[in-house]
C-alpha cells in the first residue's frame, strides 16, 4: 500500500473533482437508502389493511414502523396520510411506486455523475502518469536501454499504469460507495433495532472473505491465461513476419505443432477457469439468497416476539438493505485484490521513476556556439554492462572545417567515438572538447543540435518518408525535404513510389531495402545544417555507383563543416584531410590516402583487398 502514496499527488491535483465525486457518491446512496423505507411503509400499510386493524391501532402500528425513517420519508408519509381519505388503497400503492421510481432515477442520476467525476479523474491521472513515465524514459540514457528489454518498458507504460488507474478509478469509487452505503444503512438499521441489525449483518463478512479468496484464485488463473495468450500471439506474429524463413527452411510442420501445443495449453486453462467461474457466480447468489432468508427468518422471529417494535415493514426494509449491501460487500474482495495489484505496479513505476540518468547536464550548462574544433584527449572507455574496453587512450584533434575519415575493422571502436562525441556515454578517463570546452559542461540538447549524425543502425519511424526526413525539425518546406533527398541520392526512387514523399514507411507502407533506408537516414541528417557532421558507416548497404554519387554530393554539403566519416571501406575518390586507422580501440595509423599506401600497413592491406574484390566482382 505504501507504494501507492506516490499517486497522492494526483489526488491533490484533482482534489475538487475528487471531492465532488465523493459528494455524488453520498447523494446517490442517500436516495438509494430511502427506497427500503418507502417499501417498509407500503408493507406496513398492506399489513394494517389485511389485519383490518382499528384506525387507532393502525395509526400506532404505522407510527412504530416509521419512527426512525429519514425526515424526507417522514414528510412523504405525512403528506400521503393526509390525503389518503380521499383516495383508495390502489392510489397509495401507486404513489409509493412512483416515489420509488423517482428515488431510483435520482440515485441513478447521481451515480452517473459519480462515474463522470471519479472515473474521468482516473483517466486524467492515467494520462498524467503516462506522460510522466514517457518523459522519464526520454531522459534516461543509452545504458538504461541496453539493460531493459523493450517488452519490459512497454509493459510499464501500458499495464502498470492501467493497473494503477484501476486503483484511482474503480477501486476508489467502489470503496467510497461501500463506505457511504454501509454508513447510511447501518445508521438507519441501528436506530430501528441494534440486535436485529447485528444478526442480519453477520453473514456479510463471511461473504466478503469467501469472495476475496475465490477471486484471488480466479485472478491467478486468468493472469496465467493472459500470459499464455500473449505467448500465443507472439508465436503467431513471429511466424507471420518470419514466414519466408519458415518456408525456405521447410519448417511449416514444426511451427504448426508448436502453435498447436501452445493453443492446446491455452484452451485447457481457459476451460478450467470457465469451470471455476461457473461455480463462483451461483455460489454468490446462494450466499446472497441465504442472507436474505436469514433476515426474513430472524426478523420474523422478532416480529412474533415483539410485533409492536419490529413490524412487517421493518423486515421488508431490512431485506432491501441487505440486498443493497451484498453487492458492494462482495466487491470488497475484488477491490482489495485490485489495490494489491495497483500497489505492485506502482512499486515498479516508482523504482523506474527513481532511476536517475547517469548522464546529466551540469547546473549551468554552457550553450555552445560551435566553430567545430574537436579534440579527444586520452579517452578510455569501457561499456559498463559487458566490461568491453572499446577505446584505449584515444586522442584525436580535428581542427574546424577539416574532414576526417575513421576506418577500421568491425569492433575496432569507431562507433564508440561517435557515441561519445554525442554524449550518449561519458568517457571513464580523459575528456572531449569542442572549441576548447569540455562537452560535459555543455547543454546536451544544444550539443546534439550542433551535430548532424547518421547512426550506424538506421531507424525509420512508421511515418511518411517526408516525416522521416524532416524528423526533429519543427518545420521544413517540401523544397528542403526534396533537396535533402536529392543529396542523399534517394529522390528518384521516392518519386517512383505511389504517393512519393507521402508514402508510408514500415508495416503499413512500403518495404524499403537496406540501402534505401540508409539513404533516407542520410537525408534526415543532411536536412539539418549544423557545423559538425558525423556519418557512421552509413554507406554499407549502398551499391558502388550510388556511393560515388552520394560522396560527390557530400563534397558540396561538407563545405565549411567539420566532418567525421566512419567507414569500414576505403573511399579513394574523396580527398579527406586525414585518415585515421583504428584497431582494438587504438589509432594504429594516420595520414592521407597516399602516405598511408606508402606506409604499406593496415590501410594499404585493406585497400589491396578491396581492389582485388572489385576486380573479382567485375
Ligand atoms: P565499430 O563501430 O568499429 O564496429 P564499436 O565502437 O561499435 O566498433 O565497438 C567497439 C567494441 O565495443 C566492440 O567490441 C563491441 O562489441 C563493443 N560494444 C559496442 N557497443 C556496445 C554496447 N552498446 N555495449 C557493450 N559493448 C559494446
Ligand atoms: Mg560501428
Amino acid at each position: 500500500m505504501k507504494h501507492l502514496k506516490a499517486v497522492n499527488k494526483y489526488f491533490r491535483k484533482y482534489k475538487w473533482r475528487f471531492l465532488l465525486g465523493i459528494i455524488f457518491v453520498i447523494v446517490s446512496n442517500y436516495f438509494g437508502i430511502l427506497a427500503p423505507q418507502v417499501t417498509g411503509y407500503v408493507m406496513d400499510k398492506v399489513q394494517v389493511k389485511m389485519q383490518r386493524l382499528s384506525p387507532g391501532d393502525a395509526a400506532s402500528y404505522i407510527k412504530a414502523g416509521s419512527k426512525s425513517y429519514d425526515p424526507l420519508v417522514k414528510l412523504f408519509i405525512k403528506e400521503v396520510e393526509n390525503r389518503i381519505s380521499q383516495h383508495d388503497f390502489a392510489w397509495l400503492v401507486m404513489i409509493c411506486g412512483i416515489t420509488l421510481l423517482v428515488f431510483a432515477l435520482l440515485r441513478g442520476l447521481f451515480m452517473f455523475f459519480m462515474r463522470q467525476t471519479i472515473i474521468v479523474m482516473s483517466r486524467l491521472v492515467e494520462y498524467d502518469q503516462k506522460n510522466e513515465v514517457y518523459l522519464h524514459y526520454q531522459q534516461l540514457d543509452t545504458e538504461f536501454y541496453k539493460m531493459h528489454s523493450t517488452g519490459d518498458l512497454m509493459s510499464r507504460m501500458a499495464e502498470d499504469v492501467s493497473r494503477v488507474r484501476m486503483y484511482t478509478g474503480p477501486a476508489m469509487m467502489y470503496f467510497i460507495n461501500l463506505v457511504a452505503l454501509i454508513g447510511l444503512s447501518i445508521f438507519y438499521m441501528v436506530q430501528k433495532d441494534l440486535e436485529l441489525t447485528l444478526y442480519v449483518l453477520a453473514p456479510l463478512p463471511l461473504l466478503a472473505i469467501t469472495i476475496y479468496y475465490v477471486n484471488t484464485i480466479i485472478h491467478k488463473k486468468s493472469e496465467n491465461i493472459q500470459a499464455q495468450l500473449s505467448n500465443l500471439t507472439t508465436n503467431a506474429q513471429e511466424s507471420y513476419s518470419g514466414i519466408r524463413v519458415i518456408k525456405s527452411f521447410v519448417q511449416e510442420k514444426a511451427m504448426e505443432s508448436f502453435f498447436e501445443k501452445n493453443s492446446a495449453d491455452y484452451k485447457s486453462s481457459a476451460v478450467n477457469l470457465a469451470k471455476i467461474e461457473a461455480i463462483y457466480f451461483p455460489s454468490i447468489s446462494l450466499l446472497i439468497g441465504l442472507s436474505t432468508l436469514l433476515t426474513i427468518m430472524i426478523g420474523g422471529l422478532y416480529h412474533i416476539k415483539n410485533p409492536e417494535d419490529i413490524t412487517i415493514g421493518t423486515i421488508a426494509e431490512f431485506v432491501v438493505y441487505i440486498n443493497m449491501l451484498t453487492f458492494p460487500v462482495s466487491a470488497i474482495g475484488w477491490v482489495a485484490s485490485m489495490i494489491q495489484r495497483a500497489s505492485a505496479s506502482q512499486k515498479r513505476l516508482n523504482e523506474f521513476l527513481e532511476t536517475t540518468p547517469a548522464i546529466q547536464d551540469v547546473a549551468n550548462p554552457v550553450i555552445p556556439e560551435v566553430k567545430g574544433n574537436i579534440a579527444f584527449n586520452n579517452i578510455d572507455f569501457t561499456y559498463a554492462h559487458t566490461g568491453i574496453k572499446a577505446l584505449k587512450n584515444f586522442s584525436l584533434k580535428i581542427p574546424a572545417g577539416k574532414k576526417v575519415v575513421i576506418i577500421g575493422r568491425t569492433g575496432s571502436g569507431k562507433s564508440t567515438i561517435a557515441q561519445l562525441l554525442l554524449r550518449m556515454y561519458d568517457p571513464d578517463q580523459g575528456c572531449i572538447e569542442i572549441d576548447g570546452i569540455d562537452i560535459r559542461q555543455m547543454n546536451r540538447r544544444e550539443l546534439r543540435n550542433q551535430i548532424s549524425y547518421v547512426p550506424q543502425d538506421v531507424f525509420l519511424f512508421s511515418d511518411t518518408i517526408a516525416g522521416n526526413i524532416k524528423f526533429g525539425l519543427d518545420t521544413a518546406s517540401d523544397e528542403l525535404i526534396r533537396n535533402a533527398a536529392r543529396q542523399a541520392s534517394i529522390e528518384r526512387e521516392i518519386d517512383l513510389f505511389p504517393e512519393k514523399f507521402k508514402t508510408m514507411v514500415g508495416e503499413r507502407g512500403v518495404t524499403l531495402s537496406g540501402g534505401q533506408k540508409q539513404r533516407i537516414s542520410i537525408a534526415r541528417a543532411m536536412i539539418k545544417d549544423p557545423g559538425i557532421v558525423v556519418f557512421d558507416d552509413c554507406l554499407s548497404a549502398v551499391d558502388a555507383r550510388t556511393e560515388k554519387e552520394i560522396i560527390g554530393n557530400l563534397y558540396q554539403y561538407l563545405q565549411g563543416k567539420t566532418a567525421i566519416i566512419i567507414t569500414h571501406r576505403v573511399f579513394s575518390l574523396f580527398s579527406f584531410d586525414e585518415i585515421i586507422v583504428m584497431d582494438e580501440g587504438k589509432i594504429v595509423e594516420k595520414g592521407t590516402h597516399e602516405s598511408l599506401l606508402k606506409l604499406n600497413g593496415h590501410y594499404a592491406e585493406m585497400y589491396r583487398q578491396e581492389q582485388e574484390q572489385e576486380v573479382s566482382e567485375g
